[in-house]
């Protein structure tokens, strides 16, 4: 068996079973199928413009959609005439500006009105708007959805995400086009990854049950996520993992931008806070982000179905993951499930 470099597995038309295309769903084999042909993208899933994670949740499956491939492609050529990807420039330059306005605002607050406690805690709140606003607007620069534009639309990430909050853009959308590829499936999904602290779904409850390898309290857990799950996730989790990938990847203009923005941050709070008020300043504003991440990301998975990784083709993932959908509804007709 001929075995080309991420290309068709066989010149010569061999028929594979699909049971044989599953077995190869390793790390160090990895095999898809594509309209029909497989391919072994071992080596090229490294060279995979949306990371090798990404493509990696697809190996031993079937890629394609063929069920509703040509439903899809004519819905999306028909959004492109309708220009429904087209940014509506004025609104993302009014975005941009009322994040900066935040920012300003934030250090203005204790710059004139000084520390005591009132404007430390406006400044507080308008820096954490600041930082949860950056984010949401760097999502979309994030999918290049702004300028369709590769070295546009990293530029601002850059700005929003490194810049703005430390954090690193490659880190993000490493895992973000991870939740895009497999939204809501366990394993696969970074945002539902949270069996350790918080279950979320109708399955994963039974499973980390069954398990009895976490002796937590979940039957209480709507009482101590929301005082333990924001204080841990951005000033603790976000950090880790954010850093351990920078590291490990040797993503140094990450790490530069990511430094530029501590130094920026301690050199304008620290002479109006001194040391010690800048550091509850600066978790304070990560406890308010986390907050407001963790209050409209899980609204967008909670209340859908989260299982594992059943095969389901990528439409209806879309579809399962981000639309509200019943019995009743005439798309079920149509997706068959
Ligand atoms: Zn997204």
């Amino acid at each position: 068996m001929d075995m080309g470099k991420g290309g068709k597995l066989d010149q010569q038309s061999t028929i594979y079973t699909f049971d044989e295309v599953s077995k190869h769903d390793k790390k160090d084999d990895r095999w898809l199928v594509i309209q029909g042909n497989v391919y072994d993208i071992t080596d090229w899933s490294n060279r995979h413009p949306g990371g090798s994670k990404v493509i990696g949740h697809y190996v031993g499956q079937d890629a394609t959609d063929k069920s509703i491939e040509e439903d899809f492609r004519k819905l999306r050529s028909t959004a492109v005439q309708m220009g429904l990807f087209k940014a509506n420039f004025l609104y993302f330059a009014l975005y941009f500006l009322h994040v900066v306005v935040f920012e300003i605002l934030a250090y203005l607050t204790l710059y004139y009105f000084g520390s005591g406690w009132i404007p430390f805690l406006v400044s507080v709140l308008l820096y954490g708007a600041f930082q949860a606003q950056s984010a949401y607007l760097s999502h979309d620069f994030g999918h290049l959805a702004v300028f369709h534009n590769t070295a546009l639309d990293r530029f601002f990430e850059y700005y929003l995400l490194a810049f703005n909050k430390g954090a690193s853009p490659h880190w993000w959308n490493h895992m973000h086009f991870q939740h895009h590829a497999k939204p809501n499936v366990m394993g696969k999904d970074p945002d539902v990854r949270l069996d350790k602290f918080l279950v979320v779904g109708q399955v994963m409850p039974v499973e980390v049950a069954q398990s009895k390898k976490s002796s937590l309290p979940f039957n209480l857990q709507d009482k101590y996520f929301p005082l333990f799950g924001p204080t841990l996730l951005f000033p603790i989790y976000f950090h880790y993992t954010c850093y351990k990938h920078v590291f490990t990847r040797k993503l140094w203009v990450d790490l530069a931008v990511m430094i530029i923005y501590n130094i920026k941050f301690l050199f304008l709070f620290v002479p109006v806070l001194g040391w010690g008020w800048t550091l509850v300043y600066y978790e304070a504003f990560r406890v308010i982000d986390s907050m407001w991440f963790a209050w409209v990301t899980q609204s967008n998975h909670i209340p859908m179905n989260i299982d594992h990784d059943d095969n389901k083709p990528w439409l209806k993932l879309q579809l399962f993951g981000y639309v509200m959908l019943n019995n009743h509804c005439s798309m079920t007709g149509l997706l068959d499930v």
